[in-house]
């Protein structure tokens, strides 16, 4: 937090108590208090700060609310209804406007709330609240239940993203009392894992949510410095089928793997060409990229393959669509139909790309919260590229490293929470009426 005074100093003057704790210890807990926030923001933010993660207050804490949202096991690609509930009865109990909305599978759904005046332009806090699998073996507690550890609180969805979504939720009673004249949304997504699925269709009805936002903060872990860009990627499975036979007699059959050979070096080709063309710095590497990642056919040494399955995907630097890297890939594999295969191709997941500029508006606000300049780009990708195409200007920023992500043993910090939440209180403070 470059920038910033030393924090949780005790502040020395100035402060009044809150409604929560009635004035009591107001301003002589050396753990609590934000200086500085109480300097620019005013003591109601550096009161409500400290007041609402005292131990033994009413209401919850970050940790707390962590605690309750990794016991859920949102795995994507299933039901949600749980967590879904959970989080609306808590927004609810505050204040917030909640709507629901149920996806196409019809046993999931995303999360939109509000609290502020909803005729107003305002900022999108928003998160997924699916997580990856907690397969891996090496955990060395259970995955789906929060386990502290010095500062560190173990859990599936600790740093991606169910620290972000403790955070803002911690953040919302305090919200709740100021005087906003401009909102503040939730927006909260399921599937985000399985390529922003989810998200899609609470974009499709944003328009009725709110009045066109001012910018949506997509929480993913970045150790809370915002983040103006990623590449966009598409993946895509490819079959091919031929016809089976005895392997005696190739000249019989369509051999299924022979063809993917075509396949495959058409892909290769396209990576060369990449390295060449449009470069862009802020990027490692600089370039777009194609992968193959899965490749399966054949049953057995003496039999014709009659199916080859490819899996592969792109990711384009801004300005590139991933989905049309892919192109020659899908020409090379539809022109075996001319002899006789049949061919399927099917764009499994996709999202474009992020680029903010470094001037938006959106950049400012976000360099000025969290006392730190932003950076251009990452390498994983968000849903922050979706709601820039839905003509929302959009940052990433968030608690937690995203190196702790999609492995055993994933934690955030307890700072980290808190540095978060005093990230959105500040937000929150610049809304005041
Ligand atoms: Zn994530």
């Amino acid at each position: 937090m470059v920038g910033w005074p030393e924090r949780f100093e005790v502040l020395q003057t100035g402060v009044s108590g809150c409604g929560n704790c009635m004035g009591r210890n107001a301003g002589t807990d050396p753990r609590m208090v934000n200086a500085l926030a109480a300097q620019s923001l005013g003591s109601v933010v550096a009161n409500t700060l400290w007041c609402h993660r005292h131990e033994g207050e009413p209401g919850m804490n970050a940790k707390d609310i962590l605690e309750q949202l990794i016991g859920f096991p949102s795995v994507v690609g299933t039901p949600n209804g749980d967590i879904v509930a959970w989080v609306k009865g808590y927004l609810e109990s505050h204040g917030a406007t909640v709507t629901v909305l149920p996806g196409p599978e019809g046993d999931r759904a995303n999360l939109f709330a509000t609290i502020g005046p909803k005729d107003k332009p305002g900022y999108i806090l928003s998160g997924h609240m699916d997580v990856v699998s907690a397969s891996e073996r090496t955990w060395t507690s259970e995955p789906f239940r929060l386990r502290a550890e010095g500062d560190q609180l173990f859990g599936r969805g600790a740093s991606d993203m169910k620290g972000f979504l403790a955070a803002a939720l911690a953040g919302l009673p305090a919200m709740a009392k100021m005087p906003l004249s401009r909102p503040i949304h939730f927006a909260f997504s399921y599937d985000e894992e399985a390529g922003c699925r989810g998200v899609r269709h609470m974009l499709e009805r944003i328009g009725n949510l709110c009045a066109p936002p001012l910018g949506a903060i997509i929480g993913e872990p970045s150790s809370m410095v915002a983040i103006r860009g990623h590449k966009g990627k598409a993946a895509a499975r490819i079959e091919i089928h031929g016809a089976t036979g005895h392997s005696s007699r190739p000249d019989k059959g369509l051999n299924a793997i022979h063809a993917m050979t075509a396949v495959m070096n058409a892909t290769l080709k396209t990576i060369d060409a990449l390295r060449s063309s449009a470069s862009d710095q802020n990027f490692e590497p600089p370039y777009s990229t194609l992968q193959i990642g899965t490749i399966s056919g054949g049953r057995s040494v003496n039999i014709i393959p009659d199916l080859c399955v490819l899996e592969l995907e792109a990711r384009a630097v801004p300005g590139v669509s991933p989905t049309v890297l892919l192109e020659p890939i899908k020409a090379t594999a539809e022109a075996f139909e001319n002899d006789g295969f049949r061919t399927t191709w099917e764009i499994s997941s996709t999202y474009p790309a992020l680029s903010l500029d470094v001037d938006a508006p959106l950049a400012r606000l976000m360099e000025g919260l969290t006392g730190a300049s932003t950076l251009a780009a990452v390498s994983y990708g968000t849903e922050a590229g979706l709601y820039q195409a839905a003509g929302i200007d959009a940052i990433i920023c968030g608690p937690g490293d995203i190196a702790r992500a999609h492995r055993a043993d994933e934690f955030i910090r307890l700072d980290e929470l808190i540095a978060c939440e005093e990230m959105i209180l500040r937000l929150a403070a610049t809304l005041r009426g």
